[in-house]
């Protein structure tokens, strides 16, 4: 096992972090989303007070709101994500399900590559992402001493080498709030960077991966009990770029209150943004358990998002920094959101913020150790998810990457007919592992024996191209 898949299996463990906790007299969390809220609730353990700072009121349950507008887009929580959850939170998932989350068993899940399909691997957790973060929040809410305050954070006091507090306005009138450690969790615009140059310090700096993903998504009523009879109630396709859709995947999950979340995703091409074309997309050029899906009745209108790239903010790469400042979340990676990585990162990252604030750590000088924690797990995710971009857009891997890549290609391959390696690959798409695992000889060995083995055939569309009106879209590969 290579030092960093050690490092990424100590940071992922269930299991309650040892060591001394750091005892602080405040700490400020900038932003009160996933990635904040999990971090105060590591910090909680750890400070007399945490004080959440949040521009949108967060008083009104489990509704999108402003300032996460990825909420009303399709959002998968990670088998790693969940563990995560479970160990800050015991008896989330159970207390998710009684509120209405779906808890969805491998033998209902279909994972198809151009309309291949294998079953899933392992039970997923399956909400909207407004509802997980209200799961999250409330759980917060009841820990004693953490507090929220709505207001816009505006700015850092730094002085003696150290951040003092957060500076912020709210309703026109300024704020200062103290703190003995600040951890920004406010997102991918976050301003901590630029606030830094302006005081002198050092910019992580930033790498960006372009991705240019069109997302789609919609809402469909979900009749109690209802599910494909083929018991599919959660699918992910891949639709590769030969076969001439303008889609580049689609999934569906079932969701709280009876509904179905359904995504089409595509790269530039903009598919599904009418309520027409979207379910047409779904009968057409997508395996039949999506056109069944999107035969209910569609609630609401479709709602895009575009996403240019992946970014990441080095931390480790800063030569001066401050001390007692932190980031988390969003604020250093966010991720081609097709592989569903992101509230997955942000709670291991609160991990690493839980073992580093157990590890001796001297909160007077920078917070290197942690940053080197994180970067395990940002590594983690950004190899899987740039990897498949840079296929895609056809940057070639180059030295030993290479080799990587091909064999990587090789275990991808075998997933579908080999239980044992489909586990492997799953354990490192969910965040269970490190990716360096896939690459183990008792992997690579299964994966190219598998390729002998024969392939299932393609589960097809309900309604084929060829099988369309006159009044349909156009056949694939068309205009
Ligand atoms: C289209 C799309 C689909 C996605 N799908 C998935 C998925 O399937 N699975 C998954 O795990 N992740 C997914 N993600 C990523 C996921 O949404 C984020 O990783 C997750 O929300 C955690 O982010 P965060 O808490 O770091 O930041 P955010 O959720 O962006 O929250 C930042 C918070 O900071 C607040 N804030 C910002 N600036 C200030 C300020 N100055 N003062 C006070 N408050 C401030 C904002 O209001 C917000 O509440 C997806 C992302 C996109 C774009």
């Amino acid at each position: 096992m290579t030092s960093a898949a050690r490092t990424f299996a100590a940071i992922s463990s269930p299991a309650p972090p040892p060591g001394n906790p750091v005892r602080l007299g405040r700490a400020v969390v900038l932003g009160g989303s996933v990635a904040g809220l999990l971090a105060a609730r590591v910090l909680a353990e750890h400070a007399e007070r945490v004080v959440v700072v949040e521009r949108d009121p967060l008083d009104t349950g489990p509704v999108a709101r402003r300032g996460v507008p990825q909420g009303r887009q399709v959002h998968a929580l990670l088998r790693g994500g969940a563990q995560q959850l479970e160990r800050w939170f015991p008896g989330f998932a159970d207390r998710a399900v009684a509120a209405g989350a779906q808890r969805v068993l491998p033998a209902q899940q279909a994972l198809y590559t151009d309309g291949v399909g294998k079953p899933g691997v392992s039970q997923v957790l399956c909400a909207t992402r407004p509802f997980v973060e209200h799961q999250v929040r409330e759980l917060v809410r009841d820990l004693p001493n953490v507090e929220f305050r709505t207001g816009r954070a505006t700015g850092l006091d730094v002085s003696g080498g150290a951040v003092r507090a957060v500076r912020g306005e709210s309703g026109g009138v300024g704020f200062r709030e103290p703190g003995d450690l600040v951890v920004d969790a406010s997102g991918r615009a976050s301003r901590v960077p630029d606030q830094l140059a302006a005081a002198g310090w050092d910019v992580p700096p930033l790498t960006r991966q372009a991705t240019g993903i069109d997302y789609a998504t919609a809402l469909f009523r979900r009749p109690p009990g209802q599910h494909d009879e083929h018991g599919v109630r959660v699918a992910a396709a891949l639709v590769s770029p030969g076969t001439g859709s303008v889609l580049g995947g689609g999934a569906f999950t079932p969701v709280e209150g009876d509904r179905w979340i359904v995504l089409l995703a595509g790269y530039g091409t903009r598919p599904g943004g009418t309520a027409e074309e979207f379910v047409r997309l779904c009968r057409r050029d997508l395996p039949a358990p999506f056109g069944r899906v999107a035969a209910n009745e569609l609630l609401g209108d479709v709602v895009t998002h575009h996403q240019g790239d992946s970014r990441r903010r080095d931390w480790t790469a800063a030569a001066r920094l401050p001390a007692r400042l932190l980031a988390v979340g969003d604020a250093v990676s966010s991720f081609n959101p097709v592989y569903g990585q992101g509230m997955s990162s942000a709670a291991l990252h609160a991990s690493c913020l839980s073992a580093f604030l157990r590890s001796g750590a001297d909160l007077d000088d920078p917070a290197r150790r942690f940053f080197a924690l994180q970067r395990v797990v940002v590594d983690a995710a950004w190899t899987v998810s740039t990897g498949g971009d840079r296929a895609r857009t056809g940057v070639p891997p180059r030295g030993p990457e290479r080799l990587a890549a091909g064999l990587l290609g090789l275990v991808v391959d075998a997933t579908v007919v080999d239980p044992v390696v489909a586990r492997a690959f799953d354990d490192v798409t969910q965040m269970v592992e490190h990716p360096a695992t896939l690459l183990s000889p008792g992997v690579v060995w299964r994966s190219v024996r598998a390729r002998r083995r024969p392939r299932p055939r393609p589960v097809p569309p309900l309604e084929p191209a060829v099988l369309l009106g006159p009044t349909a879209l156009p056949a694939r590969g068309a205009g």
